[in-house]
């Protein structure tokens, strides 16, 4: 590139935020590197040649004066094989690569790369000589992992080309692959891997209306209140609630090609738990490490704010790549409110007008874009590819008030609603999801799928089942009032099944083996058998009442 560089000087140093002046030309969004160690940092705000940075790195021990050098190019990750298997941090710095950097703390400026450099894969080229293909065309794949073939795609921006020329074989990311022209007569050379902006989505041919499950095999969520593949949903709760437990189950037993799991910690060691324990799982379906098709990007509390701000960025647009290959891809962010007060410590720092709570008034629209990205969609290029980006986001409203603005703005876009309840919690009914008011907005457009997978009357056997637990509800408000003994036989009978699909059903132990998965044809059985059990019992005690009457 023949681009003269930007170069500025800090002027004033605000914790994660520095602002340089002389930054004419800069651009929004663009990638600087700050001070001597060459920190990362990103513009967020630019007013004539003064750009404010967010810099993803410690700042202490930077000075006004010091320099602050454009890269030109906005915030990207660097998409192809190896991103599976792998730990990032917010920035895609593989966290193996930055310790054996820096040692076991994480030293600063560290620049290691996203994919590995030198590693060879095994590429097949699945066009040839002569054909057309336009971006988002296959051009080959590889072996990413045992259990994930790699789909080297065109990249988006490019237009129709004809491939010139292109080999199998063992290459590294950034080796050349392929030759392509366009109609007139510019060449690019393609590689197995590709960047892009995490500010901006992948583009797709067209979003469809979801129908299918994301099945979880937690029974409160597939039977109750279900989440399509290209969904998205929020889970609440106050601390100690049970939000990572169903982010973990999920991320462990749904159905979907690729996991992007990213963690926020809430406390330090949160993290760490999850460093450790996702390695050692396994995958149920195939017998083999769950991590090789999972990619985990964590930030510890002890990381930079403004590293917490892009993550979930840089987490979406790796999940957007492998739903472009034609994936079911989850993605889980554990917990959004560390994004969002990320959010908030930046627009505090730029002296921005505080909305809601201090939180900037674009919150909600950045909320909004962050869950826009999920979708069940026909993927770019010439063939017909479905891939699907489902979006599950954890909340932890302080003190569990589901009225402040975090949780407002999720439930205002999301179409799945799982309440984690403090009073369930503690009397240890896991995983804590309210049924009196957690819903899912997708039950109609699923509900033929479930009845096609698992029996005729799915349906009516969920309405059933919910309307006991509604009944249950205002029949406790009698017993509370005028004692069990009040109520009919009939009544009794039904708070006896009503807590029977509580504990038997709707309560599931993630740490038993056999419980913590249920196949949706179990769970269809196993509500079959409790609510015949109410009909037969319901029906003999009409008949009996009838009898008595003669
Ligand atoms: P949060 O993320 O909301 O702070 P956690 O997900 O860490 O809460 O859950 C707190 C604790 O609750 C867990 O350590 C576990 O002991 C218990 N728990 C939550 N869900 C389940 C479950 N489905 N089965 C068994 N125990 C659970
Ligand atoms: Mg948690």
């Amino acid at each position: 590139m023949t681009e003269t560089t930007i170069k500025g000087n800090i002027e004033k140093v605000s914790g994660p935020l520095v602002v340089a002046s002389g930054m004419r030309g800069a651009k929004m969004y663009d990638v600087v590197s700050v001070g001597p160690q060459r920190l990362i940092g990103e513009i967020i705000e630019l007013e004539g040649e003064r750009a404010s940075v967010q810099v993803y790195e410690e700042t202490s021990g930077l000075k006004p004066g010091m320099e602050v050098e454009s890269s030109n190019n906005p915030l990207s990750v660097k998409l192809g094989p190896g991103m599976l298997n792998n730990i990032y941090d917010g920035i895609q710095r593989p966290l193996a690569l930055i310790r054996e950097a820096s040692g076991s703390f994480i030293a600063r400026g560290v620049n290691v790369p996203a994919l590995d450099e030198k590693k060879k894969w095994d590429f097949k080229a699945v066009v040839k000589e002569g054909d057309e293909v336009t971006g988002g065309d296959i051009i080959g794949t590889l072996q990413e992992t045992d259990v994930i073939e790699h789909k080297v795609m065109v990249p988006p921006t490019v237009g129709k080309v004809t491939v010139k020329a292109i080999k199998s074989g063992a290459f590294t990311v950034d080796e050349i692959v392929a030759e392509v022209e366009d109609a007139d007569g510019k060449r690019q050379s393609l590689s197995m891997s590709q960047s892009w902006p995490i500010r901006l989505p992948r583009p797709v041919q067209t979003k469809m209306v979801p129908t299918q499950p994301l099945v979880t095999g937690q029974r409160v969520i597939d039977t109750f209140f279900p989440i399509a593949k290209g969904g998205t949903g929020a889970v609440p709760g106050p601390f100690g609630s049970g939000k990572t437990v169903v982010q973990q189950q999920i991320a462990k037993w749904a159905d979907a090609d690729v996991i992007v799991y990213i963690g926020c910690g809430e406390r330090g060691n949160e993290m760490t738990d999850v460093l450790l324990e996702f390695p050692e799982l396994e995958d149920p379906n195939t017998g083999k490490p769950l991590m090789e098709r999972t990619i985990l990007i964590a930030n510890t509390s002890n990381m930079p704010v403004a590293a917490r701000e892009a993550s979930i960025y840089t987490g979406i647009t790796i999940a957007e790549y492998y739903r472009d290959m034609g994936y079911a891809v989850a993605l889980m962010a554990d917990s959004t409110s560390r994004w969002a007060e990320a959010l908030r410590e930046m627009s505090g720092r730029l002296e921005e007008m505080p909305g809601d709570e201090g939180y900037p008034a674009y919150l909600g629209s950045r909320t909004a874009q962050f869950y826009e990205r999920a979708g069940i969609v026909k993927a770019l290029g010439s063939d017909e590819r479905q891939g699907s980006l489902t979006a599950i986001g954890a909340v932890s409203p302080p003190g569990g008030d589901l009225s402040e603005p975090v949780t407002q703005n999720t439930l205002r876009v999301v179409k799945v609603f799982w309440g984690l309840d403090e009073k369930l919690a503690y009397s240890r009914h896991y995983p804590s999801i309210n049924w009196l008011n957690s819903y899912s907005l997708y039950v109609d457009q699923l509900a033929s799928f479930y009845g096609e997978k698992a029996g005729d009357d799915w349906s009516v056997l969920r309405t059933e089942a919910m309307g006991i637990l509604q009944e249950e509800a205002s029949l406790e408000e009698v017993v509370r009032l005028v004692g069990l003994e009040a109520l009919s036989k009939q009544e009794q009978l039904l708070l006896h099944v009503a807590r029977s699909i509580r504990e038997d059903y709707l309560q599931q132990n993630a740490y038993d083996e056999t419980d913590t998965y249920t196949s949706i044809n179990k769970q269809y059985r196993m509500l079959r058998a409790i609510i015949n059990l109410y009909r037969v019992a319901k029906d003999q005690m009409e008949k009996v009442a009838y009898s008595m009457n003669d």
